[in-house]
């Protein structure tokens, strides 16, 4: 079917919907509260799944041509704190690199956006056969249908991300009770790199000095990463997920992206979910007769997948900072990494 959307948000899930809804005909308006796409911002990652995505919606060829590709030989992997490997892996290639705002930037080029529109909740939209919660973590949207007990909640922890000039010598994430480090490339000469503690509270500034005093002992590269670092240059939040939701839609309402499904970031995978989000609720509407089936067919597709990542990525970070019981899961890790090391070498042969 075709109709009309208004889409409430021009992140990564409120832009990639907009054009895969365009593509199957719909008339499609986006509002978006800033006053302008982001100029700054960090490197995401992005798996296979979400390059499927961007090529579904046209955007993949500017994305190639933009993004960089981790190397196939950057040797990456997970470290303790005095710089024994637990498990060494290498890079392998099928992850793309690329600047957040550069990637908004492709993916608005042609879409309607109107910026500086802030909209109070889905009843202030008039005249759409479907509303389109794309409003990220904090929701209005979400809220509005599912009410307050949906609201984000705090995994008691914090991040501090950033992106330095310059390549580093070593990448890979570091473990420790309570706190993990991580080092990947952002570019032939820049470097992407991201802290976490597990804490009930953001930090006031400044963050500098503080990060320097957590992990700068550490020797697995984050003095050699936070010498570059600046205060400006750093983003620091609390780390939220979105409760369980009975569902992604409710009469007209839909949800995508981190307003249905915000997770820890420890799989690095938000941002691909939410352009796979985009794709699926643009082929489902555009395949259904009606806007309930349409957005039945979404909710079936998507749901349960991402729900479980959500819980998987929270487990990751809970496992990554453990405070007792390190001991035993750093044994683990080693012995697992040998495992799959030999197997590797027998494979080889
Ligand atoms: C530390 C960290 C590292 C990450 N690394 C990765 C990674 O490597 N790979 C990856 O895939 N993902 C990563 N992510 C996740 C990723 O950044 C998010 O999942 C993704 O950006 C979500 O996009 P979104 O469009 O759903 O939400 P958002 O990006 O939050 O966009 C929501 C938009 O809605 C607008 N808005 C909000 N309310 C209103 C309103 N009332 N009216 C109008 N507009 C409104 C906002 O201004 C915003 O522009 C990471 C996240 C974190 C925290």
């Amino acid at each position: 079917m075709r109709g009309r959307a208004t889409i409430i948000g021009a992140g990564v899930a409120g832009l990639a919907t907009a054009r895969a809804l365009a593509l199957e005909g719909w008339d499609v308006d986006v509002r978006e509260s800033a006053p302008a796409l982001p100029g700054t911002g960090t490197v995401l990652g992005l798996w296979p799944a979400a390059l499927e995505a961007l090529e579904a919606i046209g955007a993949g060829p500017a994305v190639r041509g933009s993004g960089v590709r981790v190397e196939a030989a950057a040797t990456t992997g997970l470290r303790t704190p005095a710089g024994k490997t637990l498990i060494a892996t290498n890079g392998g290639g099928k992850l793309l690199l690329i600047r957040r705002p550069l990637l908004l930037e492709i993916l608005a080029d042609g879409v309607d956006v109107t910026f500086g529109a802030e909209v109070a909740g889905p009843r202030a939209v008039d005249g759409a056969d479907v509303v389109i919660g794309a409003d990220g973590t904090n929701s209005r949207t979400r809220l509005a249908v599912f009410g307050g007990q949906y609201a984000a909640r705090s995994l008691g922890a914090v991040a501090w991300r950033g992106t330095v000039e310059g390549a580093a010598r070593s990448h890979g994430e570091t473990w420790a009770p309570g706190a993990l480090f991580g080092i990947s490339p952002a570019g032939p000469d820049a470097t992407n790199w991201y802290a976490c503690l597990s804490a009930g509270q953001p930090f006031d500034p400044p963050h500098l000095q503080h990060l320097r005093d957590v992990f700068g002992s550490w020797r697995t590269g984050p003095a050699e990463v936070l010498k570059r670092v600046t205060e400006a240059g750093i983003l620091h939040h609390e780390l939220l997920e979105v409760p369980r939701l009975p569902s992604y839609s409710c009469g007209r309402v839909v949800l995508v992206g981190d307003a249905a499904h915000s997770m820890a970031p420890f799989l690095g995978r938000g941002a691909c979910e939410a352009l796979v989000d985009g794709v699926a609720l643009g082929r489902s509407l555009g395949a259904s007769a009606s806007v309930a089936d349409g957005l039945a067919g979404y909710d079936r597709a998507r749901r349960a997948r991402t729900q479980r990542l959500v819980g998987i990525s929270r487990l990751v970070g809970r496992t990554a900072m453990m405070p007792r019981g390190f001991r035993e899961r750093n044994a683990v890790l080693q012995a697992a990494g040998a495992v799959m090391g030999a197997a590797g070498s027998l494979k080889r042969r």
